[in-house]
């Protein structure tokens, strides 16, 4: 059975785009399965389907491609060559590894001579090679510029290879064409609380809520909404600002508050924090109490705004990203916060992202028994692309199938969104042929869950054909897709 397709060596070609499963598709029925003659066959059509099947992604950090090519710094891309390819993710395993700080400033610097970046790699490389991490720069290497492997002797023609990328219409290229998806849910780190986006329809931007309700400084939000914030009130009215102005384009809301605080989010009462909010704006002090109070108000706020306005929220859950900071106690606590959440709003829709890791079990048990929770594997696959399928294989045994999505390449840098989504191709149909080969699922039953675990069930989570309608009528003028 190990002769399935590794992501590193695909059996699709490059340039393939998103197409239904090729009617010449040997179809053996599980019965075949038992004389041992088909089993290549079995899972070379589950892998056939997958890879043919296109992905709604659901959560992105990706600029503007106009300030890719433009080459802006500031947007998160701290150069403009090929050492930006190891400035997202792969960096914190090198970094874990044993890269120095200064090493990390030369290959991802800007303007270092590309014998200085592969010097500054090279050492620590082998032992992030084989990360979900390390994999998805190989692979996006290889469908992206045809170069096998990262080495001392393609790292040159990797850098050609980015530099001959980088030009209008890549983003469509390398995300339509070869990562097979069709629409992606951007969080713009580069934006306050939404990005007005030059593409509607590929680059979906959902609302960042923690700009809202983390604070402190509530004027920052304020300033685009032409507000006078002297209260709470005033403060209300923003975040009302942003749902009304934006609510209608947005595919969710979204808040990593969980990199900062537990979820504890208690329901206090606007008049409880009204005067250590006017405390708080006026830079005089306040206790952590009083904070942790004025940010569980103000979250609520945004909840009750997001689900008046039919939006999902998406709450970051389980690993940091980064290295050096992380506190696992305090991640340990998210499952059983979160429980809390849902019990207080059965009428909200919470996408609970990255499956937790590393306590993706308690999610299984959370989706399963609340029926306002959602689980979304974005991150996942590159962070722990063995305990992703895992996941997967015991979610679909355990929990509803319609509340799972499978994708959110979390990237900064899109090329290497093709490496994540061929890495989570991969794992998908690794963990579809498992259950069937161990009798849990027939055929049909692993073909059926394959169109909503990859687009179906996104589609109808954040009411797509809603949310692309509105897309064609955005009133902002600086688009470049028709
Ligand atoms: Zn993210």
């Amino acid at each position: 059975m190990d002769d399935r397709p590794s992501p590193l060596d695909p059996a699709r070609p490059d340039d393939g785009v998103a197409a239904p499963p090729d009617a010449a598709f040997s179809m053996h029925g599980r019965e075949s399965l038992a004389d041992g003659e088909v089993e290549g066959s079995l899972d070379d059509e589950i892998a056939a389907w997958v890879e043919w099947t296109y992905f709604v992604d659901t959560h992105e950090h990706l600029p503007e491609e106009s300030t890719r090519v433009r080459w802006e710094p500031g947007h998160g891309i701290p150069c403009d060559d090929v050492g930006a390819l190891f400035s997202h993710y792969v960096n914190s395993d090198l970094i874990s590894a044993g890269m120095t700080p200064d090493e990390m400033g030369r290959l991802c610097g800007p303007d270092v001579p590309l014998a200085d970046k592969w010097a500054a790699l090279e050492p620590h490389w082998h032992a992030v090679r084989r990360t979900g991490y390390g994999q998805a720069v190989r692979i996006a290497a290889k469908r992206l510029y045809g170069v096998e492997d990262v080495s001392a002797s393609t790292f040159e023609a990797m850098a050609e290879g980015y530099r001959d990328l980088v030009a209008p219409g890549f983003y469509e290229r390398v995300l339509r064409e070869v990562a097979g998806v069709d629409s992606c849910q951007v969080d713009s780190l580069d934006a306050v609380v939404y990005r007005e986006t030059e593409r509607p329809l590929l680059l979906m931007q959902d609302i960042s809520i923690m700009d809202l309700h983390m604070g402190p400084d509530w004027r920052r939000p304020a300033a685009v909404t032409g507000i006078d914030v002297e209260d709470l009130v005033d403060y209300h009215g923003v975040i009302d600002w942003w749902f009304d102005h934006y609510g209608v384009y947005a595919t969710a809301v979204k808040s990593q508050a969980a990199y900062g605080r537990r979820l504890d989010f208690a329901d206090v009462p606007a008049d409880e924090v009204a005067e250590p909010f006017l405390r708080q704006l006026s830079g005089d002090p306040v206790s952590n109490a009083e904070t942790k109070a004025i940010q569980d108000h103000l979250f609520w706020y945004c909840v009750r705004r997001a689900t008046e306005n039919g939006l999902p929220v998406k709450l970051h859950t389980g690993f940091y990203a980064g290295s050096g900071h992380m506190p696992l106690h305090r991640v340990g606590t998210n499952p059983g916060d979160v429980c809390e959440l849902l019990r207080l709003s059965p009428e909200t829709t919470f996408v609970l992202m990255h499956i937790c890791y590393p306590y993706e079990d308690q999610m299984i048990a959370i989706a399963k028994h609340w029926h306002n929770a959602v689980i979304d594997m974005c991150w996942a696959w590159i962070m722990n692309p063995e305990a992703s399928a895992r996941f997967l294989r015991s979610y679909l045994m355990a929990a509803p199938s319609n509340k799972l999505l499978t994708f959110g390449g979390d990237y900064v840098p899109v090329e290497l969104v093709a490496g994540h989504a061929s890495l989570a191709r991969h794992g998908i149909a690794r963990a579809l042929t498992d259950l069937l080969r161990s009798g849990w699922l027939t055929r049909s039953d692993a073909i059926e869950l394959i169109d909503p675990l990859m687009h179906g069930n996104a589609e109808a989570i954040f009411r797509l054909e809603d949310k692309r309608a509105a897309a064609r009528t955005v009133p902002w003028d600086h688009l470049v897709e028709g």
